[in-house]
């Protein structure tokens, strides 16, 4: 095992949150179970059995581990990984891998794929990835992850097993997709970003950028950065229905016990005992 970088872990149900984020920092976050990960700001070296990453967007605390990444998947001859990034950024990362090829003298096996706000990745049958516009001060991405899964509709509940069976062998579609919303990741954003995506309120767990938590810290100026502002949570307080709200990605500028007196004091319920910081 070797520890090259800081990553903090949570268990919730049957999902691992693995991650570390803090603001001009680096950040990156990954969920063994789903097999995904969000963001490459750096890659500790446990991180590369995970196959698909979404980016957020091309601030370099957030991507610039991407090279590295491949390189280490290629050579521990694993499968060439899957990376989404915002569209504007594929070219670029192209550019600077195929650079970074030639400087490395080795192949850097990947592939890009653009994501769009209201794009709908198929990962599997079991799951998908809805992509949302957020707002910062790059082109950013917000992500859900849901589960799939298929149901007996309504109106065939109660009938027995060989009717049921009958119908379908008919044609007659039995069954219904019901969707959870499993894990949602805000990347960096306003608030504006957040209230955009309605499931990022419902998803079991949400992972959210909260930059600044000091009152003396102006939310104007922070919104036009775009970022989060304690307040701005406050303000939402009754409208998440997460099971864990994770924030993180706070600023350098507190020390771990000063984000910690700011929130308990704000909010001494930490949203009935959802909100985690992450930190
Ligand atoms: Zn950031
Ligand atoms: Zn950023």
């Amino acid at each position: 095992m070797i520890n090259n970088l800081p990553v903090k872990t949570l268990a919730h149900k049957d999902l691992t949150i693995e991650g570390y984020s803090r603001a001009a920092v680096q950040t990156y976050w990954r969920i063994p179970e789903l097999k995904i990960g969000f963001d490459l700001g750096a890659q500790p070296w446990s991180f590369m059995g995970t196959p698909t990453w979404f980016v957020s967007h091309t601030h370099m605390d957030h991507l610039v581990a991407l090279p590295v990444y491949v390189a280490r998947r290629r050579m521990m001859k694993m499968e060439p990984p899957t990376i989404y990034l915002p569209e504007a950024a594929v070219e670029p990362t192209r550019r600077i891998l195929r650079l970074y090829s030639r400087m490395d003298r080795g192949r850097l096996p990947c592939t890009l794929l653009p994501a769009r706000p209201g794009d709908e990745f198929e990962l599997s049958r079991e799951q998908a990835v809805t992509v949302s516009a957020t707002t910062h001060t790059v082109p950013s991405l917000g992500f859900v992850v849901w589960q799939r899964r298929r149901k007996l509709k309504p109106e065939f509940h109660g009938l027995p097993g060989d009717q049921i069976r009958d119908l379908r062998l008919a044609g007659t579609e039995v069954t219904a997709e019901v969707r959870v919303p499993r894990v949602a990741y805000l990347g960096d954003s306003s608030p504006a970003g957040l209230d955009a995506c309605p499931a990022m309120f419902e998803a079991e767990v949400l992972i959210m950028e909260l930059t600044f938590v000091s009152p003396k810290h102006r939310k104007d100026k922070i919104h036009k950065f775009g970022h989060m502002h304690l307040d701005d949570l406050l303000e939402r307080r009754d409208r998440f229905r997460n099971e864990l709200v994770i924030a993180t990605h706070f600023s350098t500028r507190y020390h771990p016990n000063q984000v910690r007196e700011h929130v308990t004091k704000a909010l001494p319920d930490m949203l009935d005992g959802r909100l985690h910081l992450w930190i």
